[in-house]
């Protein structure tokens, strides 16, 4: 028998994607609440909204490419990670 049951939540990709624009506040109510949601059910994405919420607070800016070579690399880590569940 076939399961063909789709999650309508966020997959990690996009979580990632909207990390930066829910610390920089960018999103609608609608899309906090599920991003929200699913920080509380994945430790994956509530680790890396943390590692991009502690690079704000040092660099005071949002960009990935001011990211220290040893936390892109452990994102490249978490990347590899998800893929592979
Ligand atoms: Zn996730």
């Amino acid at each position: 028998m076939m399961q063909l049951v789709r999650r309508r939540d966020l997959v990690c990709q996009e979580a990632v994607e909207l990390a930066t624009l829910y610390l920089e506040g960018a999103m609608s109510r609608r899309e906090r609440r599920r991003f929200e949601t699913h920080l509380r059910k994945c430790p994956n994405c509530a680790a890396y909204l943390e590692q991009i919420r502690a690079t704000i607070q040092l660099a005071g800016a949002v960009d990935p490419e001011d990211l220290s070579p040893e936390a892109r690399a452990d994102l490249t880590e978490l990347y590899r990670r998800w893929r592979s569940e």
